[in-house]
This record gives C-alpha cells, sequence and structure tokens, in this order.
C-alpha cells in the first residue's frame, strides 16, 4: 500500500528543520501530537512505560491549559514536551503576527504548568509559512518527521497502519502519532503493536536534540 508521507523533496527544500534523527544508531524517536488528553495521554504513558521508552510530546497550549496535571505526568516521567501552538493553528491559513502570538501564548502555557522553556516546535499539519518558519527558529528547533502512523485515517485496517509503520522505520527515524480523540480507537490498536515491533527489532528510542 503506498501512502503519501510528504510532498517528495520538502526535506531538501527545508534542511534546517528536523526531519530524521542520526542513522548510526538503532533509535527511533516515537513523537505524539495534540495533547495532553485524558484516556489518550495516560494510556500512552502507559505503554511506554512498560517497554522502557521514552517519547516526545507536542501540547496544544489549550489541552495545557485544560488539562495541567497530565501535561505534568508527561514530564515526570520522564518524557519531552514540545510546543504545537496554542490553538492547532494552520499556518498556510494564519496571519504571520496572529500565528506566532498562538506559539508564544503555547509557550507561556508550558512555561507556567510545567516550568519550562521549550526548544521544540512542530507546526500543526506541518503547515507553516517560510516567514512564520523564519520567527519561530530564531530560539526553537522546528521538528519535522520521516514518518507519519495514519493513526488519523479511521478507514484503515490497523494491521494495514502497523504494516506501513514497521516496514518503513529504519534507524533515526522520527514517527508521528496523536494522542487526542479522533485518532484514539485507531492508536490503542497500533500503538502497541508498533512498540513491540521496535522491541523485537532491538531499537530503543531517543529523545531529540533541540
Ligand atoms: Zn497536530
Amino acid at each position: 500500500m503506498s501512502l503519501v508521507q510528504l510532498p517528495y523533496g520538502l526535506n531538501l527544500l527545508y534542511p534546517n528543520r528536523l526531519w530524521k534523527g542520526s542513522e548510526l544508531e538503532r533509535k527511533v524517536s516515537l513523537t505524539f501530537d495534540d495533547g495532553p488528553v485524558p484516556g489518550v495521554t495516560d494510556w500512552v504513558l502507559g505503554e511506554l512505560a512498560k517497554r522502557g521508552f521514552s517519547a516526545t510530546f507536542f501540547m496544544v497550549g489549550d489541552n495545557v491549559r485544560k488539562h495541567p496535571f497530565l501535561a505534568q505526568e508527561v514530564l515526570a516521567a520522564g518524557h519531552q514536551v514540545g510546543n504545537h501552538t496554542y490553538h492547532h493553528l494552520s499556518g498556510w491559513k494564519t496571519k504571520t503576527a496572529t500565528y506566532l502570538e498562538d506559539v508564544a501564548a503555547c509557550d507561556a502555557v508550558l512555561e507556567d504548568t510545567l516550568g519550562i522553556k521549550t526548544s521544540l516546535f512542530r507546526p500543526p499539519y506541518g503547515w507553516i509559512k517560510p516567514l512564520q518558519a523564519r520567527a519561530v527558529a530564531k530560539n526553537k528547533k522546528i521538528v519535522m518527521w520521516s514518518l507519519l502512523s495514519y493513526d488519523f485515517n479511521s478507514s484503515l485496517a490497523p494491521t494495514e497502519i502497523v504494516q506501513v509503520c514497521t516496514s518503513r522505520t529504519t534507524s533515526g527515524t522520527i514517527i508521528v502519532f496523536h494522542d487526542q480523540e479522533k485518532t484514539k480507537e485507531q492508536l490503542k490498536k497500533v500503538l502497541p503493536r508498533y512498540l513491540d515491533f521496535l522491541v523485537g527489532e532491538g531499537f530503543t528510542t531517543q529523545l531529540l536534540l533541540s
């Protein structure tokens, strides 16, 4: 099955964004976008803990405001937290000033809630205008991905998703999952199998370099 990952060549067009980790070690970077959401994020934490894995959670500021204790739990478990804007804005559809204010609002709630200044940012949908990216990149690493899990596609069978994810995983893979309401049914079927695949193939996880 061929699932489109990204428009071909985008990673060459934007070399300053992080697309992939080092290929020298048998490690992958797990990333979870859109949380924290009760009933999903806490479940993910349990699955990671069972296998001793770490991950990066790109949080939506408004969800951090609603669920501060869950956000704290993520950090306390040793995971990384990144900025995913306050309102999950699409950069392409948003004026740059508004977009940057939203990024700053997410920074503020992360700092208030977690006491951290994150240097990691992932644009929602991967859509960000060059001007916005340049401004954000002044004090953050923009993190893209090399592998989309397709957990957001409810019409795919979980086995198909697992097949795509496992067959495309290599050393340095940065994979995207989503810890949110719309994806939780797929995620709960796919993630344990994917994580078990990593264990079975001798992969460990690594946090992102900022
Ligand atoms: Zn998102």
